[in-house]
This record gives C-alpha cells, structure tokens and sequence, in this order.
C-alpha cells in the first residue's frame, strides 16, 4: 500500500472510530454518567467532570484505534503503521485528538439541556436560602446561583449572637448550615457567579461566570450589600481600613495601637470597629458625623469611653493628607484640619450591584443605597424580577425607603416573603410549574 493510500485508510478508520467513539463507547455508560452528572448541576464537581471526560476520551480513542487496525491490517501491518503514523503524523494526531475532544465537548454541552426554572436565585446569603427552603416545600423549580461568597456576609463575623433560637455561632459556622440544608432539601446549587441577564422575553435568560445560560420565569436578586466606597482627595495613597472581618481584627488591632484614629460615619458595623481599636489600644478615636444628630449607639460608646471617644458633628471629609503614604490627618469641607494617623470607613453598605442588565424598561432604586425598590411582594418595578435580603429596599407610604437591612434574621424573612411573592406571581400570570 502506498504512504498516501494508507494514510488516506487510517484517516478513514479514525473518522469512522471517533463517530463510534460518539455513540458506542462515550454515550454509552461514560457517557450517560457525564452527561447525567452535567444535567445534574454539581458545578462542585466540574473540573474533575472535563479531566474524567478527556481521559475517557483518550481512552476510548487507545481501544477504537487498535480495533480498527484489527480489522483492516494484520498485526505487524498494523504495528508498522502505528509507527509511521506516530513519527509522521504527530501534528495531524495531536489536532485530530483535540478536535474529537472539543467535539465531544460541544456535544455534551449541547445536551446539558437546562429546565425552565420557575425562579432564578441569585446569591447565597441567609434571604436566598431562605427563599429556597420555601419554595422547595411549594414545589417550585428552582436554582441557586452561590457567587463568590458561598453563605454571604456573615461568613466574616465572629461571634453571632443576636440569632433567635441559636447557641452563639461563628458566623462561617451559621454560613455552612444554611448551604448545607439547601443542599439537602435538594436545591440545585450552582457554584457560578450570574454575570449577564436579559429580561427582553418573557422567559429570562441568566449567564454566568461558567459560559452556562440559564432560563427562568423569574430571578430572584439576593447578592446582598458591599462597603460603601470613602471618597476624598488623596485616598488612593493612603491605606483605609474597611472591615472587621474576624480574619482581620488582629490586624485591626495591632494597627490601632497609640493612634490617633478618624473613624468615618456611624454604620450599623461602627460599634464593633470603634470597640476593637479602643482593645487595640487606640490613643484617641474621633467619630465624624456628617449631620448635627448623635445616633443612640454612637452615644453609648462616648459613654463607654470617656475621653477616648470623641464625635465631631457636620464634618464631611474633603482630603487625606500625609508623605509616603504615612497619614497625617484630614481636611475636612469646611476647611478644619484633623490630626489623625488611621481612618476607618464606616459609612454603611450600598447593594451588590454587580450584574450587567438588559431590559427593556430601567429598575427603579433607591439613589442613596443602590437597593432596588420592591413591592410588599418584594417584586422589583420590572414584572417577575424580585430582590431579596439586604440589597431591597421597601418604601412606605410617604415614599420613603426603608433602610431594614443588616441583620441576617431580617434578610431571611424577606427571603420567605419574596418567596410568598414569587408563588402569587407564578399563579396570576396562569404558569404552570416547571
Ligand atoms: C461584618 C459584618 C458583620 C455582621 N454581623 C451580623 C450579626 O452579628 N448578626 C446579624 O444578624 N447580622 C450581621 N450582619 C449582617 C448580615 O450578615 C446580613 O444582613 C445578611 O448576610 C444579608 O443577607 P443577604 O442574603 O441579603 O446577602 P449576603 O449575606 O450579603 O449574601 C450575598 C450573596 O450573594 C452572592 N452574590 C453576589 N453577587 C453574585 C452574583 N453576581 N452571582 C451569584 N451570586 C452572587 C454572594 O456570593 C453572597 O453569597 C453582619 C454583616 C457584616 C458585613
């Protein structure tokens, strides 16, 4: 036989085995286990899912080749050619292999065919996990989207204490059982971040940080609430501490020592940081204000402190000043000058909005906080779409927006409220449950 001619067999043979490749050997118990294992959404388990899938591949493709050498050449003919084939047609082999794994790829990826979900969630903090144990007992599809902060803001708090009906518990203690009763109840938890949503159907479209695309008859926002940024001239030299995470406390601490500290606003988390830097030895704490009003928690830690905690009212920052990003202090808008060597941002929290947005028509929020504005369905302005937790806001009567937020008891009985809404939603508009 002529190298052509051979080549020209053996190319046959390969095509013919990797089309067997597709529907003997891959869709067959392999096959069916991937693609059961794909449909069943355990992102958990996904790069463990491609590396099992390219060794069956390259497994599948050892077994088909040898058969196909069996058939058409003897076994020193086909030994012959393996070695031809392998010195000469290196590069061919090694496309043809990544072709046929792509392939195969694009093919399961076709078949890891999503169901409509009756709602969408979107985060992992204690609303959407609230909402999920509801609508699993209502019978309602649904998945769970759990971003990058699987259990959500209390995974950083130390000690929980103001839970009803609990024992004292580290918050990540509380964030791992609200993961692990949704994982029980059987919710689909999906270990990707929701980047992209279109709304212009009446079908939702959901994609995420995987490339996967999602449809719903509803999404249910639950990505809670980040730190409002400090602005003021100068602040990007300069170190500002954030967060009393109880992995930073330590740090916190060390870092108060003999300082003269600017602690910015009265946040619901204020109390906590002015506490940590009095332990850590702080010389003096400053607590500026912008308004002339003293919140009640601001004035028990003046109480607390006599002469170490100190609240300046009608301040508003303008600048940071300082060399080689050493802190001297800060002017503020009305010219004052303030000696301080450390700030702390305790300016509250705005909502986690974090997800690129096509809709026909805009979501109404509430300017201040980045929160979108829900009904007491907690149903946003846009039909079907809902928000949950701390990063909806509701407004009363007089138009004015309800600040209810930061505490986890709260954020999960907006979660089973939204549920309820979600239900209503579902039977009006006459759907029919996934
Ligand atoms: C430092 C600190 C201490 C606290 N201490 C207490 C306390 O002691 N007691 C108390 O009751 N409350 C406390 N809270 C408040 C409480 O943690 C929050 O009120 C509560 O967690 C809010 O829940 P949530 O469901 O709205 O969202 P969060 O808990 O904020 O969770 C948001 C979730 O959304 C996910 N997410 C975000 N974006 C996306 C996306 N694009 N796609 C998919 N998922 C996404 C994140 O991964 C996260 O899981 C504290 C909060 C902080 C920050």
């Amino acid at each position: 036989m002529s190298l052509k001619l051979f080549k020209l067999s053996v190319s046959l043979c390969a095509v013919m085995s990797s089309t067997t490749a597709f529907s003997t050997d891959i869709s067959g118990e392999d096959f069916g286990r991937y693609n059961s294992r794909a449909l069943s959404h355990q992102a958990y388990d996904e790069k463990k899912f491609q590396s099992d899938l390219d060794l069956a591949i390259a497994n599948s493709l050892k077994d088909h080749k040898i058969s196909a050498f069996n058939k058409r050449l003897s076994d020193t003919e086909a030994l012959q050619a393996a070695i031809r084939i392998s010195s000469q047609t290196n590069q061919e082999e090694k496309k043809y292999q990544s072709d046929l794994a792509q392939a195969i790829k694009n093919s399961l990826l076709d078949q890891k065919s999503f169901p409509l979900y009756d709602a969408f969630v979107i985060g992992s903090g204690p609303s959407a996990h609230s909402f999920a144990a509801n609508a699993i007992q209502d019978k309602l599809n649904i998945a769970l989207a759990l971003g990058e902060n699987p259990g959500g803001a209390i995974n950083v708090k130390t000690t929980v204490r103001n839970f009803a009906g609990l024992e004292e518990k580290y918050g990540y203690e509380l964030a791992y059982d609200w993961i692990q009763k949704s994982e029980k109840l059987g919710v689909p938890l999906l270990q990707e971040t929701v980047t992209h949503i279109d709304l212009t159907d009446s079908i939702y479209k959901i994609q995420t940080s995987l490339g996967n695309t999602y449809t719903a008859k509803s999404i249910v926002f639950a990505q809670g609430t980040k730190p409002r940024p400090l602005t003021a001239k100068n602040i990007d030299r300069y170190k500002v501490w954030e967060d009393d995470a109880w992995h930073q406390i330590g740090d916190f601490k060390r870092a108060a020592k003999d300082r003269k500290v600017l602690v910015v606003g009265a946040g619901i988390d204020s109390v906590n940081k002015v506490k940590n830097l009095i332990e850590g030895g702080a010389h003096k704490v400053y607590i500026a204000l912008r308004g002339s009003d003293i919140p009640a928690h601001i004035q028990e830690l003046k109480e607390l402190f006599p002469g170490k905690v100190e609240v300046i009212l009608n301040k508003e920052l303008d600048s940071i000043e300082g060399k080689n990003h050493r802190i001297r202090g800060v002017r503020m808008k009305d010219k004052s000058f303030l000696a301080v060597d450390m700030i702390v941002n305790a300016i509250g929290r705005i909502g986690n909005q974090n997800i690129n947005i096509v809709s026909k028509n805009p979501f109404k929020k509430d300017s201040q906080s980045d929160r979108f504005i829900v009904s007491a369905d907690f149903m946003t302005n846009i039909p079907g779409v809902f928000a949950i937790g701390d990063i909806a806001a509701q407004e009363d009567s007089s138009g004015q927006v309800i600040q209810d937020d930061g505490r986890a008891a709260i954020a999960i009985g907006k979660g089973a409220s939204g549920e309820r809404g979600v239900v209503r939603y579902l039977s009006s508009k006459k759907v029919k449950k996934s």
